[in-house]
């Protein structure tokens, strides 16, 4: 191999292409990781919690070394109006069984300790540069163009994250469409150790991961999410990028109104605001998956749409764990072949299919467009629900209905049919 040329070049020093190089790195390939970044971890964003799964498969007992903040004992779901917020508690050590544990991380330190493993089994790192171009000749990928360099591989891996713009310069897709994708906004807010575990109800270790429906997004298909961490919450909120024109108000201000909810504020009260960050999420699933392979080149993790958010649980980062570990494979195959042609390549589609990826994505197709269709959930449930809790609970002194007459008065204003259509609905898309 001469000096310039490599086994592999990952484009993207987020999960996905982490995992994909340390992998290819520790089965002796030379690797090569450009992450525009100034470090790994520096542009990347997340809510958020790491399901274990897949990073356990490549990396056993990983997080009893990796810098993870807490690990999910309990998972919380809210439907928010204004001025009220109904929830589901559910607390569980079943919760927090390794294999199928799930782990708050911070970005910032998570993606430097990934990349750290990385350059330990090997991988060149070069932080601070932009992949501008790939390098093509008669049809292949053969490499990069990187600020003044041009680099040469048999296999360039995509792991630019959702906006992917060297998958769209391939012409693998468009433009991505705006109900395809949502605005995330979230304040890093720090609070020492005790306070959290006072606020939260948490012991040790263990942590809180809790989404909300309604007002954060006001209104809008989305909603508010909360992650506590060792030592600060990770709060924001998410909202599809087509509905946000719809609506008055920007994200950073329904960020800014959720913090501000009476539920929430209590639970932030005396924090400092230590990062602010916004991306984009990708959110359509199977609806929105580009071509992920081409002659000399694979595409993983966002950039390749790899992403679910189901309203009680957003997976992106397991995913991208996993898709990385399919390349990772397909690419020890082609060299094993010499072959690093699209006609082979397609190997790593054959390895999805097999892994909960595609499985995943498509048992869940029908989610999004469900979410999309029924924009009842994000404002009249979120009101039933506010409404016939309060008419329960509150005492006037007045004469008292029969709950039934309370219960119907509510649900007809939504309407019965409506509500069976929608509970409907949403159980054949699950
Ligand atoms: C608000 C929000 C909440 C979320 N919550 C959760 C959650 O709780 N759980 C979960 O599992 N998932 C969650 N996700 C999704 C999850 O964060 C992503 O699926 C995951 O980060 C994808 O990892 P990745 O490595 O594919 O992409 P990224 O982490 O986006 O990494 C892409 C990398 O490529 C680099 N890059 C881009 N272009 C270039 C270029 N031209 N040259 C060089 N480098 C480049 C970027 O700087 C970046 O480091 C959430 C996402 C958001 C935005």
């Amino acid at each position: 191999m001469s000096e310039d040329k490599f086994d592999a070049i990952v484009v993207g020093g987020g999960i996905a292409g982490t995992v994909a190089a340390y992998l290819l790195a520790k089965e002796g390939l030379e690797v090569i990781l450009v992450e525009r970044g100034n470090y790994a971890g520096s542009k990347n964003m997340t809510g958020g919690r790491i399901y274990s799964h897949s990073l356990e498969k490549i990396m056993p007992d990983f997080a009893r070394e990796a810098p993870v903040e807490r690990r999910i004992t309990r998972e919380k779901i809210s439907l928010m109006t204004d001025e009220s917020n109904v929830t589901l508690d559910f607390y569980s050590s079943k919760l927090g069984v390794q294999g199928s544990d799930s782990y708050s991380i911070l970005r910032g330190v998570f993606d430097q300790w990934l990349a750290e493993k990385a350059e330990e089994a090997g991988v060149q790192i070069i932080p601070g540069i932009r992949v501008d171009d790939l390098i093509i000749r008669e049809g292949k990928v053969c490499g990069v163009v990187a600020g003044e360099d041009e680099l040469e591989a048999n296999i360039t891996i995509l792991a630019d994250g959702v906006n992917s713009l060297l998958a769209q310069k391939l012409g693998f897709r468009g433009e991505l469409a705006a109900h395809h994708v949502a605005v995330g906004a979230k304040e890093i807010i720090e609070l020492p150790p005790q306070v959290i575990e006072d606020r939260f109800n948490c012991n040790g270790n263990e942590g809180t991961a809790w989404l909300f429906a309604g007002y954060p997004s006001d209104g809008r298909v989305g909603g508010g999410f909360l992650y506590t961490n060792k030592s600060s919450i990770s709060l924001g909120v998410v909202t599809t990028l087509s509905d946000v024109i719809k609506g008055n108000k920007t994200v950073p201000q329904m960020l800014e109104d959720f913090k501000h909810h009476p539920a929430v504020q209590p639970l932030i009260k005396d924090g400092k605001m230590i990062e602010y960050s916004g991306h984009l999420v990708p959110e359509a699933g199977l609806a929105m998956i580009p071509k992920i392979v081409g002659n000399g080149v694979l595409v993983v993790g966002d950039a390749a749409g790899f992403c679910i958010n189901l309203g009680y649980m957003v997976r992106g980062m397991d995913f991208a764990v996993a898709s990385a570990e399919c390349a990772a494979k397909a690419v020890l195959k082609a060299k094993e072949a010499q072959d690093f042609s699209e006609g082979y390549l397609h190997c790593y589609q054959g390895l999805l299919e097999q892994s909960f990826v595609m499985q995943d994505l498509k048992r869940y197709k029908d989610f999004p467009h469900f979410l999309e269709e029924t924009p009842r959930i994000f404002n009249e449930y979120p009101k039933m629900a506010d409404d016939l809790l309060t008419d329960m609970f509150v005492v006037k002194g007045e004469p008292a209905q029969p709950l039934r007459k309370t219960l119907m008065q509510h649900v007809s204003k939504i309407g019965v049919l409506n509500i069976a259509k929608d509970g409907w609905k949403g159980v054949r898309s699950l």
